[in-house]
């Protein structure tokens, strides 16, 4: 006889062959409306891009789904309640904008025109983020075919905006606005990817972002190097001090307070880390770089995944024209960006890079900063129940260990972890082939039924490894 968890994954896997070729279908149409928010041209199409989904998530059999608009291009919010009381629930975050394409760009067939090759679907958007989003419309109906149920196991909620390639300058303000309808006990965001085609993996967190610029103010306006130089203060010669002063010799990030609150990769997880088939040098050959730095004590992927950093973004200040004018410049600038981890407060970030700025700078010499809103920093426990579901799931779907990653950028996931309370989990199948904002965007096609299936096994498990407190 053969094991129950061996039938699940037969009979998802028998649902979603059998329904291959008419998700493909839909997907295709959706990928043929060019929902490219950046560009005011397509309004129009951003806003057919939400209509179609909705309609496609009632099809699909979510008894609610709702395009909701916001300042800018609208989302489309859909709920499927389970009707079991100690059921969790769960909101999948995507989008379903793209970034701008043109065949121009050397694309090898029409980006709005989505075809299969050898494999794989090449369209603006197959992988980023509209066949991620979608693989869940499909995943949702093999978990109810091969379990016989009527309702998914979990309340499913689907968020899915239409500006994140616009920097979701309206996401926080839909998501507070939304906030009780929203309400959720984990966050899956199907707007990543996985290590390669033969390493699943599952990201558990997200760097967090604070940026500023510094304007340092020495004299009233330029003045003669001759009559002035050596008995006045330099702001060009203070804000070189400034960067100078940012990093100790061990490349850490030498202003006080920086590292409060942040939680240290554990033995295991650096262990774990490690365990990936991560090679140096052709990482390097990625960053168009021509040797690693950073932090001492840490690996790169620690560096680039769970470490904090500043980074010197841009500097400048006095005469940078031909030939030469002896001056002291009246004004000198630095803009610094700060990658947080989790435990780091962008707030308290923000003053402890003030205090250190007022204590660097000379007298004579007036500092000026200014912030830009902060990003915040997300992580997942490795032992958090809902994150053991995604890797149980994702391991059924692809036969083979699933590891850790985490992502060293920032997106708007770290909203709705701050505003929902709920923790953000990141469950993707893309991999860094797939040239997303490139030329040529594809999605791998047995990777996309993949995702169907971890979508399928994911919502059962979740249900029966973790019960709501009643
Ligand atoms: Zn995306």
């Amino acid at each position: 006889m053969s094991h129950p968890v061996d039938n699940a994954v037969s009979a998802v896997r028998t649902y979603i062959e059998q329904h291959r070729a008419a998700f493909l279908d839909d997907l295709a149409e959706w990928l043929r409306i060019p929902s490219v928010s950046a560009q005011p041209a397509h309004a129009t199409d951003v806003h057919r891009s939400a209509d179609w989904l909705a309609a496609q998530l009632k099809e699909t059999g979510f008894p609610t789904a709702e395009v909701w608009p916001t300042a800018g291009a609208p989302a489309v919010f859909a709920e499927w309640p389970s009707g079991d009381a100690a059921a969790p629930t769960v909101l999948v975050y995507g989008h379903h904008d793209v970034q701008p394409a043109a065949i121009e760009d050397g694309w090898h067939s029409d980006p709005f025109e989505p075809v299969v090759r050898e494999g794989r679907l090449y369209a603006r958007g197959a992988a980023d983020d509209k066949g991620q989003v979608f693989f869940h419309t499909l995943g949702v109906r093999a978990h109810l075919a091969a379990t016989g149920r009527t309702a998914p196991a979990v309340n499913l909620k689907l968020l899915i905006e239409g500006e994140e390639e616009s920097g979701s300058p309206h996401f926080r303000a839909l998501v507070e606005e939304h906030a009780e309808r929203l309400a959720a006990d984990a966050v899956i965001v199907s707007d990543t990817g996985m290590w390669s085609e033969d390493t699943p993996t599952v990201c558990t967190g997200m760097r967090g972002l604070a940026e500023c610029e510094i304007r340092l103010h020495g004299p009233d306006q330029d003045i003669h190097s001759g009559s002035f130089g050596g008995a006045v203060p330099n702001p060009a010669t203070a804000v070189a001090r400034l960067v100078a002063a940012l990093h100790d010799e061990h490349a850490r990030v030498a202003v006080p307070g920086f590292y409060d609150g942040v939680i240290e990769l554990t033995e295991r997880e650096r262990a774990l880390l490690a365990e990936l088939p991560f090679d140096e040098a052709q990482w390097l050959r990625t960053a168009k770089s021509h040797a690693a730095h950073g932090e001492a004590g840490h690996t790169t992927l620690e560096r680039i995944w769970a470490r904090p950093t500043a980074e010197v973004n841009g500097i400048g200040g006095g005469y940078q024209g031909p030939g030469s004018k002896t001056i002291i410049p009246s004004s000198a600038m630095v803009k610094l960006s700060f990658r947080l981890v989790a435990g780091q407060d962008p707030d308290h970030v923000e003053q402890a890079v003030r205090a250190w700025t007022a204590e660097q700078v000379p007298a004579g010499i007036r500092c000026e900063i200014t912030f830009r809103p902060a990003t915040r920093p997300c992580l997942t426990p490795l032992d958090h129940p809902a994150l053991r579901s995604v890797v149980r799931a994702m391991g059924r779907a692809f036969e083979k260990p699933v590891r850790f990653t985490r992502e060293g950028g920032s997106g708007p996931a770290a909203d709705l972890q701050e505003v929902l309370g709920a923790p953000v989990l990141f469950l993707g199948i893309s991999v860094p082939s797939d040239g997303w904002h490139a030329p040529d965007e594809k999605v791998e096609l047995d990777l996309l039924l993949k995702g169907a299936e971890t979508s399928a096994h994911l919502w059962g498990d979740l249900a029966e490894h973790w019960r709501r407190a009643p």
